[in-house]
C-alpha cells in the first residue's frame, strides 16, 4: 500500500513509518521538523519538510496514496494553555487543510490520531468511546475539533475515516524538551540522574500509559481493518496507574534515589483515566502486549536522551 504520514518525524509518526516501510509499503512523510527528528526515519521513507497547512504540498504528496495517517500536531497540554491560537492553527486548521486536500485528490481512508485527553474528567471508568467529551485544555479542544472535522468532511465526501483516541503513549524516542516534558521520559531522566521529580497534584491521579509498540500495532491495523469507517476507537493499555505508583516503578527500574516533590497548586488534569478497549479488541484485533514495567525498562535502555546529562 501507499501511505502518507503527517508528523512522520515525530515520536509516534516515525515508529509507524518505520514499521510500514519495514513491511514493504511505500511511505511518504510530511513534517515541519518543529519537534520531529528526521534521523529517526529509515532511509526508505520519503520525507518532505513542510507545514500541514501547505495545500499545494499536500496535493503533491497525496497523489496515488491509499491511506493517510494524520499525526502532525502541537502536543503539549501546558503549552496549549499559553498558546491556544497556535494549537488551533496547527491542530484544527491543519486537519481541515488535510481533509480538503484528501477530498481534492481522492484518498480512500484517513486515520486521525486523536487523544484520550478529549474525555477530560468523567464519572464512569473505564472510559468508553460514547462518553460525552469534556475537554479541559486548548489541546484537548483542538483534538476534539479535529475529530469532528475529519468525521464530517469524510462523511460528506465519501472518505473512510477512523479516529484513534490514543491515551498516554510512551517509549524510546519520545520528545524530551527542557520545559513541558512528557511525564515518563521526564521522570526517568530525573530519577536516573538522582535529580528532583516534580509531581503535579497529590500523586493519586491516574493515567493509562500505553507503550509505543502497542500504539503502532493499533495504528497499522486501522489502515486495513474492515468495519471501522466512521468509528472512534480507544487505544490504551486498559490499566490505570497512579502517579505515585509510576514514581515507584521509575525509581525501581532506574535504581536511582530522586527527591520527589509534590506541587499541590497544579492538579495535573483529570483525576482518573483508563481506556475501555472493547472496541479496539473487536475492530482492530488489538491486544496491549507491553506492561508498564517492561516498557519503562525498554525506554531507559533504548533512549540515549534519558541517560545523557
Ligand atoms: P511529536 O511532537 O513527536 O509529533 C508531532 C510531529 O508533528 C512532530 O514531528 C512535529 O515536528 C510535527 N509537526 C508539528 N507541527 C507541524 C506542522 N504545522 N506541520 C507539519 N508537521 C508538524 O508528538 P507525538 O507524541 O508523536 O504525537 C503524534 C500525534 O499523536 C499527535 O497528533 C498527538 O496529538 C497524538 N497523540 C499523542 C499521544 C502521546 O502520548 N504521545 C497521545 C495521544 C495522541
Amino acid at each position: 500500500m501507499r501511505f502518507l504520514i503527517t508528523g512522520a518525524a515525530g515520536f509516534l509518526g516515525s515508529a509507524l513509518a518505520n514499521r510500514l516501510a519495514a513491511e514493504g509499503h511505500a511511505v511518504r512523510g510530511l513534517d515541519d521538523l518543529s519537534t520531529g527528528n528526521p534521523q529517526s526515519l529509515s532511509p526508505d521513507i520519503f520525507l518532505t519538510r513542510g507545514d500541514v497547512n501547505d495545500r499545494p504540498k499536500l496535493w503533491t504528496l497525496l497523489q496515488d496514496v491509499d491511506c493517510v495517517f494524520h499525526l502532525a500536531a502541537r502536543v503539549s497540554v501546558p503549552e496549549s494553555v499559553l498558546y491556544p491560537r497556535e494549537y488551533n492553527t496547527v491542530n484544527v486548521g491543519g486537519t481541515v487543510t488535510l481533509m480538503e486536500a484528501t477530498r481534492d485528490v481522492g484518498v480512500r481512508r484517513v486515520v486521525l490520531v486523536s487523544s484520550g485527553a478529549v474525555y477530560g474528567d468523567q464519572k464512569e471508568q473505564p472510559l468508553t468511546e460514547n462518553a460525552t467529551p469534556n475537554p479541559r485544555s486548548p489541546y484537548a479542544v483542538s483534538k476534539l475539533a479535529a475529530e469532528y472535522y475529519v468525521r464530517t468532511i469524510g462523511m460528506l465526501w465519501g472518505i473512510e475515516t477512523v479516529i484513534l483516541r490514543v491515551f498516554n503513549a510512551y517509549g524510546p524516542g519520545q520528545h524530551l524538551p527542557p520545559v513541558h516534558a512528557p511525564v515518563i521520559p521526564y521522570f526517568l531522566r530525573q530519577a536516573f540522574h538522582n535529580g528532583t521529580l516534580v509531581v503535579h497534584g497529590d500523586g493519586t491521579q491516574t493515567r493509562d500509559y500505553v507503550y509505543i509498540d502497542d500504539v503502532v500495532n493499533a495504528m497499522a491495523s486501522a489502515a486495513t481493518a474492515s468495519g471501522v469507517d466512521q468509528k472512534t476507537i480507544n487505544v490504551g493499555s486498559g490499566v490505570e496507574t497512579s502517579t505515585r505508583d509510576l514514581v515507584r516503578q521509575v525509581v525501581e527500574v532506574t535504581g536511582g534515589s530522586p527527591e520527589v516533590v509534590y506541587n499541590p497548586r497544579n492538579e495535573g488534569g483529570p483525576r482518573r483515566m483508563r481506556a475501555d478497549l472493547t472496541l479496539a479488541r473487536k475492530l482492530l484485533s488489538y491486544q496491549p502486549l507491553t506492561p508498564l514495567s517492561v516498557g519503562l525498562r525498554n525506554t531507559l535502555e533504548q533512549d540515549p536522551k534519558i541517560r545523557q546529562n
